[in-house]
């Protein structure tokens, strides 16, 4: 199963993502709060994800309907996860503060995610 080591700039936040097969996905969405951070995508199911480091400092931030958590370092502001409206059964990490993240990024085509259009908001 390979298995990606994560942190955020400063490194209090770190993490591990290990997979039952290779990342295969990354997203970028064109949500206001993405472009602004500039996020890449990968999801991730719950259990994939072990955090082991920080995970009680990782500061939270939510706008709109509130339903979607937008976790960041508190110390260096960088965002490492979240769990997004779409499918907040799972989250995805940000796979820029992977240490494999130009690895994927050579390798993989980063695909638009529409984020401006989401169904929720329609239904408000
Ligand atoms: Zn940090």
């Amino acid at each position: 199963m390979p298995t990606y080591k994560g942190s955020c700039h400063c490194g209090d936040i770190r993490i591990e993502l290990e997979r039952p097969e290779p990342i295969d996905r990354l997203l970028e969405c064109d949500c206001s709060i993405c472009t602004k951070k500039g996020i890449v995508h990968t999801p991730a199911e719950n259990h994939e994800i072990r955090m082991t480091q920080g995970a009680d400092k990782l500061a939270l931030y939510r706008f709109g309907t509130g339903e979607a958590r937008h976790e960041f370092c508190p110390r260096c502001g960088i965002h490492v996860l979240g769990r997004p409206r779409s499918h907040p059964e799972r989250q995805t990490v940000n796979a820029r503060c992977l240490e494999d993240y130009w690895d994927l990024r050579r390798r993989l085509t980063v695909v638009q995610f529409d984020g401006q259009n989401h169904p929720k908001d329609q239904a408000e």
